[in-house]
């Protein structure tokens, strides 16, 4: 006799933090189902195609059969030697495509992955709140310790680093961080990267950055790799993403580069889980980095900056003091008129039929704001500001 206990899943589960788009997923269901044209403004997912000569590639590599057998596990030596001569052009930084690159199926399964293979009971691992909620949840499905790092305004949303007592340092195996960020918009100057890794190599804690939008910036802005700081390869892995700056987030390709030791651990559980990213999708990735990439990340970043501008002028006119983002297709911008950022986006979505997402959905700190992401196009935004000011002005 088991009991009830088979019929449920495992207790790990009971820790994950309630889903908080879930409600605001009914409000948007019961106002497209009365008739209502709905604008999402939540999703973070670029709406324009994936380049034509990356499509290309793909097709290409499809016509290869060798291409329709297992992957290389830890990903093609073509990719990796691709990712490693990325790494040398864009950033300046030297990588041993064996030791120091893994493929990923995407980021958000390396970074998952690292974290379960990383940290465990007893251990602390520093997550930014708000942030993307990857970081915390798969820490408490590791049965580590999640340790907040306040991102406020005040200041420029990063973490005060010096405020973390000592003796939560002493038991911090990583530290998460994410510039340009999610869900803020804000960048990390240089000093406060080498402030980082200087932390972590003190207390030799394994710093884990997460570059998804590196190849976001407005204004001329690029971007560092936490890897150009000195000393950082010992004890930095960083996450490339070619879902945000390629339109590529259905293809789930990306790279951990940098500390061999968190590489080989990571790239040693995944072997046991996954069998790597579909060679014919490396190979598409390695076209993508290979044939021009500045071309399209400037033709991409001239559209977001655009929208940027309109979303920021409209939200101003609102009387909303919304700053413009430096990076990253997000705004972040507090809710109008005090309300929790809840109310906020539940007002919108039922007066408006504008989804924003509430602040809170990325951590405790996140109330109070409100985030737009900028992956619709220039009418349909211009559209969803106006009943946003129509809404307010009720
Ligand atoms: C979108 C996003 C990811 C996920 O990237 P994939 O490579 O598509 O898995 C990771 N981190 C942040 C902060 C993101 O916004």
């Amino acid at each position: 006799m088991k009991g009830v206990s088979s019929t449920k899943p495992a207790q790990r589960m009971e820790g994950l933090p309630p889903y908080l788009f879930l409600e605001l997923d009914r409000i948007v269901e019961r106002q497209r189902k009365a008739g209502h044209d709905v604008i999402n403004l939540g999703i973070g997912d670029p709406d324009l195609p994936t380049p034509d000569h990356i499509v290309q590639a793909m097709k290409d590599a499809l016509d290869v059969t060798e291409n329709h057998r297992y992957p290389n596990y830890l990903g093609s030596n073509a990719f990796r030697e691709a990712m490693a001569d990325w790494y040398r052009t864009r950033f300046g930084v030297e990588l041993d495509p064996v030791e120091e690159v893994v493929g990923l199926i995407g980021s958000k399964e390396g970074i998952a992955h690292l974290i379960w293979a990383w940290a465990g009971p007893g251990d602390v691992v520093l997550v930014p709140d708000p942030a993307y909620p990857v970081y915390q949840t798969v820490t408490m499905l590791s049965d580590a310790t999640p340790y907040p790092l306040p991102l406020v305004r005040e200041n420029r949303f990063l973490p005060d680093l010096r405020a973390i007592p000592e003796s939560v340092l002493a038991k911090a195996k990583m530290l998460w961080l994410n510039y340009p960020n999610n869900p803020t918009g804000a960048i990390a100057p240089r000093e406060f990267l080498a402030e980082a890794v200087e932390l972590c190599r003190r207390w030799d804690i394994l710093l884990c950055h997460d570059a998804a939008y590196a190849e976001m910036g407005y204004d001329g802005y690029r971007a560092p790799s936490v890897l150009e700081i000195p000393g950082a390869k010992e004890v930095a892995v960083e996450f490339y993403s070619f879902s945000k700056p390629f339109n590529m987030t259905g293809w789930r390709i990306a790279a951990a580069v940098g500390a061999a030791p968190a590489i080989v651990a990571l790239g040693q559980l995944k072997s046991n889980l996954d069998s790597g990213p579909f060679t014919a999708v490396q190979d598409a990735a390695i076209a993508a980095l290979r044939e021009n990439p500045q071309a399209v990340f400037d033709r991409m970043n001239a559209i977001y900056q655009a929208r940027r501008d309109l979303v920021i002028s409209r939200l101003q006119a609102m009387g909303i003091p919304a700053e413009a983002p430096a990076a990253t297709f997000y705004v972040w911008f507090p809710a109008p008129r005090g309300m929790t950022s809840a109310q906020a986006s539940a007002f919108f979505v039922e007066k408006a039929n504008v989804v924003v997402t509430p602040g809170r959905a990325y951590g405790e700190h996140g109330e109070g704001w409100l985030r737009i992401a900028l992956t619709v196009e220039e009418p349909r935004l211009k559209e969803a500001l106006d009943r946003m000011a129509r809404a307010l002005a009720d």
